[in-house]
């Protein structure tokens, strides 16, 4: 592969080009990097490389002349070889945001020339002219495109054959298969009193696996829900259950989908205690409440889905990726009797692959619910707490809330 970087600091892109594991692999020929001085394209005298910008503003914006011209030596220096035309990106704050599916998808082409702007930016025509697109590295604004387009040259060489020791090195990094990567220790063992997992001393390879991928899921779901979302639709271990035509179910983001869940999560609460509460206790199980308390769950690790039919919310449920519990399993009144309660308490659990024996909590007078999660194999393990009149003001009769715990091999 060719990279050609376009840029007024061609000698601060070189240098990082020629150190560490790209530096070792471009002396041994695995790729060509070329950086090219935009000034050297320059035709007035005083190789003036900008002007102030049509229409005022401040700071001044790159001429499109030597931008063409450079970009057209790198096309005639490719042809010459006997390349490829050079895909052509110009890095702009404003361009489409980079992630790791744009890395390997630049990493086919044979030659990509990355062109860096600086001051308030290029003259847009040469971008129209030249440009096959426009990469931003965020959602930040830098002084210039060399740090972005050396980030882009970086994740894009790095994908190439023979530059990494073993091509696992790369499969296995964050978000090759769509997934943040498990924590790394080295040596000593124990380190200011923080010790190394103990499975990973082990030498089980099968145990130390299973316990990375957990990892990996926790820390993706936890930190970028975004993520785990996607990786979840298209991973094997998180199948979804058959959903019928306009049926889904969806991870709770918006402001919007967190009012709705809201809502049903308070007329949920509301059934299942009308039997055993004050009306006073009732009252206050108000979809505001219900979002405070929903808001909090979620900071500290809950996820909320809402299951859709023709695009309304009628059922949700919650999964906590830390305790692997469920909760919140809540189908209205109108939806019931079409298997969307087992649906969704399915799709929670394997919402859950690390936690093998994922557990919920049931009211004893929840009758139908308790058959329905003994149906689908999930077993009774234990009271979690004791809702007794003469103790607590706010219960009517005595009942308690059950543990069950999935327990089909
Ligand atoms: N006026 C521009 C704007 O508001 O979008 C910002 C120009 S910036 C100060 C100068 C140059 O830095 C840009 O032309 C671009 O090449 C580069 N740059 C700044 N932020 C970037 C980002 N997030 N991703 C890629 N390149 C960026």
């Amino acid at each position: 592969m060719r990279i050609d970087i376009v840029t007024l600091f061609p000698e601060l892109c070189d240098q990082f080009l020629s150190a560490s594991i790209l530096g070792r692999a471009r002396a041994k020929d695995l790729f060509e990097a070329h950086c090219h001085q935009i000034r050297d394209y320059t035709t007035n005298k005083q190789k003036q490389t900008d002007d102030y910008p049509y229409g005022g503003g401040c700071g001044m914006v790159l001429y499109a002349q030597p931008i063409a011209d450079c970009l057209r030596e790198v096309q005639r220096q490719c042809a010459e070889q006997g390349r490829n035309k050079p895909h052509v990106v110009f890095l702009t704050a404003a361009g489409k945001p980079y992630n790791e599916e744009a890395a390997k998808r630049l990493a086919g082409y044979d030659a990509v020339t990355l062109v860096c702007g600086h001051y308030e930016g290029i003259d847009e025509r040469v971008i129209e002219a030249f440009g096959d697109e426009e990469i931003s590295i965020g959602d930040y604004v830098l002084t210039g495109g060399e740090l972005a387009s050396l980030v882009v040259a970086d994740s894009v060489l790095r994908l190439q054959p023979g530059v990494l020791a073993e091509e696992k090195g790369y499969q296995e990094e964050s978000y090759w298969d769509g997934l943040l990567e498990y924590p790394q220790y080295t040596r000593p063992e124990v380190w200011e009193g923080r010790a190394v997992p103990p499975v990973l001393l082990t030498g089980d390879h099968k145990k130390i696996d299973a316990w990375r991928a957990a990892q990996s899921r926790t820390r993706t779901r936890l930190r970028r829900p975004d993520l785990y979302e996607r990786w979840c639709d298209t991973h094997p271990v998180t199948d979804l259950p058959k959903w019928k035509r306009g049926e889904n179910a969806r991870l709770v983001k918006t402001g919007e989908q967190m009012d709705r869940a809201a809502a049903l999560f308070a007329e949920g609460r509301r059934t299942v205690c009308a039997e055993i509460c004050t009306p006073a206790y009732l009252a206050a199980i108000t979809p505001e409440n219900m979002r405070d308390l929903l808001e909090q769950e979620r900071r500290s690790g809950w996820a909320f889905y809402l299951h859709y039919t023709g695009g309304e919310a009628d059922a949700m449920v919650g999964v906590c990726h830390q305790t692997g519990e469920i909760s919140h399993l809540f189908v209205t009144e109108a939806a019931r009797g079409k298997g969307i309660g087992a649906k969704m308490l399915e799709f929670a659990r394997k919402k859950l692959p690390e936690h093998p024996h994922p557990t919920l909590g049931v009211l004893s007078t929840n009758i139908r619910a308790q058959a329905l999660y003994r149906r689908m194999g999930w077993r009774p393990d234990g009271v979690l707490h004791v809702f007794d009149p003469e103790q607590d003001p706010t219960a009517t009769v005595y009942s308690e809330e059950l543990r069950f715990r999935y327990d089909r091999a």
